[in-house]
């Protein structure tokens, strides 16, 4: 088992450009379950120094779509576009020490030495030209040329750390060459933002796609330089497409509010995401507060997580058939709201009759908009099949469906006394059930097929039932 820190800080660090899928989202989840899991603390920090890509509307997605799914941060976001001081310090910090060094080359002197290097099939590398060594001359500073700064990569020796996912990972120093740290007119880069940040913040778990792999050696060396020991790392693999691709908008993938918006519960999302790379035993269904009961970083799977359509709606059948039906019937009401449906004052307020209803059919939807969809018929009129009702409403059934209609017309408007007046009319008229409940279920529901034709009935309006049983003919 993992030692964990007595106080676990862990972060998602978006970069703000423009669309978050459920595997991006899922970089967010597991450190936020992790934290909740180790009662620590998870942090929102937006990594906005692409300033031409990076826009507040993409920040409002993500926290949007982070809202939605119950990700709550304990601190930020803080935004690294205002933290440019700070970075500037701690490089004016490093200068003093020593652990940076202006370097003069120019991008046309880089060139040439990376052609260089291809040319003697070198793995092109920046050469130390311009590193302070004891005893060594330096170049002149060319005239009015703006320096970057490199940062002092200690040489020989290895970078090694053991990876929650990945296992034990080293890399050679001989390896990395002085990463430029600053750019020309004094701005940080990313990686050296990324150190600042993690160190500031205290973070403990760095859990992140394993797209950051390569930067963790130079990250750790910067942090090492500046005092710090590195947080434990945890590089999860991709998400692929169902067509095997890296998960993308290019290729397809929607936004993680978009499967709000088609109704999906924001609980089969999290269930969903958090086996998409993690697993608990044999569990698939499971609440939030089993994932935070359960997750730690020892379970993390170490190959590409496949998204798949078919059991996400697996998955969200089953959070549906067990949601809470008060939660139901609001979302329920919210979908009739979009789609322009006006709903009925004894059904507003999460009614005990809009709950009861949910009850009745939530177990045969994956989302709240299908939910919404069957539950139509009770505030919006029906339009069953003109085949259908020709094939079912027969001169053999109409005198059973009036007779019915009769009896409905005066019994108590419960599901036993509907049931009994059901049986009556089958047992007078020689009919076997399907013969008379399947017309019902058609004239009143629009469909032939729901659940328990009694307890569907006795939800409606008795009016209503008996208005649109008189359409027989
Ligand atoms: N901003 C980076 C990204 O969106 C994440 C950096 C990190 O987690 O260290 O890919």
């Amino acid at each position: 088992m993992t030692q964990v820190p007595s106080q676990v800080r862990t972060r998602f660090a978006p970069s703000p450009t423009g669309f978050i899928h459920l595997g991006n989202i899922r970089s967010a989840l597991y450190p936020w379950a992790f934290a909740r899991a180790n009662k620590g603390v998870f942090i929102l920090r937006i990594e906005d120094t692409d300033v031409e890509r990076s826009s507040q509307e993409a920040v409002d997605v993500i926290i949007e779509g982070m809202k939605w799914l119950g990700l709550d941060h304990d601190e930020g976001p803080y935004y690294q576009m205002q933290r440019m001081d700070r970075y500037k310090e701690v490089l004016q910090q490093m200068l003093d020490k020593g652990l940076v060094y202006p370097c003069y080359m120019s991008t046309a002197e880089l060139d040439a030495l990376r052609e260089r290097q291809m040319a003697n099939k070198e793995k092109p590398r920046y050469d130390g030209t311009w590193r302070p060594e004891a005893g060594k001359t330096l170049p002149p500073v060319p005239e009015g040329a703006k320096p970057v700064l490199r940062f002092k990569n200690p040489q020989g020796g290895s970078v090694v750390w053991e990876d929650k996912v990945k296992g034990r990972i080293e890399i050679s120093n001989d390896e990395l060459d002085d990463l430029v740290i600053a750019r020309p007119d004094g701005t940080p880069t990313y990686n050296f933002c990324v150190v600042v940040d993690d160190m500031d913040m205290g973070i403990t778990h760095v859990i992140r796609g394993d797209d950051h792999v390569n930067n963790t050696p130079r990250q750790i060396n910067i942090l090492r330089a500046l005092g710090q020991e590195p947080p434990v790392y945890a590089h999860l693999p991709t998400v692929l497409n169902e067509q095997g691709e890296k998960m993308s908008k290019r290729h397809g993938a929607k936004a993680v509010t978009q499967y709000r918006d088609e109704g999906y519960l924001a609980d089969a999302i999290v269930n969903y995401l958090a086996r998409l790379g993690w697993s608990h035993g044999d569990d698939e269904i499971f609440s939030r507060a089993q994932l935070v009961e359960w997750f730690n970083l020892d379970h993390l799977g170490k190959s590409a997580g496949q998204f798949d359509e078919a059991k996400l709606r697996w998955v969200a059948q089953q959070h549906m058939k067990t949601a809470d039906d008060a939660l139901l019937a609001s979302l329920v009401a919210e979908q009739w709201g979009k789609s322009g449906i006006t709903v009925p004052t004894e059904l507003q307020g999460g009614s005990d009759k809009l709950k009861a209803m949910c009850a009745l059919f939530k177990d045969r939807c994956a989302t709240t908009v299908e939910l919404a969809d069957w539950l139509g018929m009770y505030v919006a009129p029906v339009s069953p099949s003109v085949d259908e009702l020709a094939a079912q409403v027969t001169d053999a059934t109409r005198p059973a469906l009036a007779a019915l209609a009769q009896r409905l017309a005066s019994v108590a408007w419960d599901k036993a006394a509907i049931n009994q007046a059901i049986k009556d009319t089958i047992g007078e008229f020689g009919l076997k059930m399907p013969q008379v409940a399947i017309p019902v279920r058609l004239l009143v529901c629009g469909r032939a097929q729901t659940p328990s034709v009694d307890a569907v009935l006795a939800l409606f309006d008795r009016d209503v039932v008996l208005q649109r049983l008189q359409k027989i003919d």
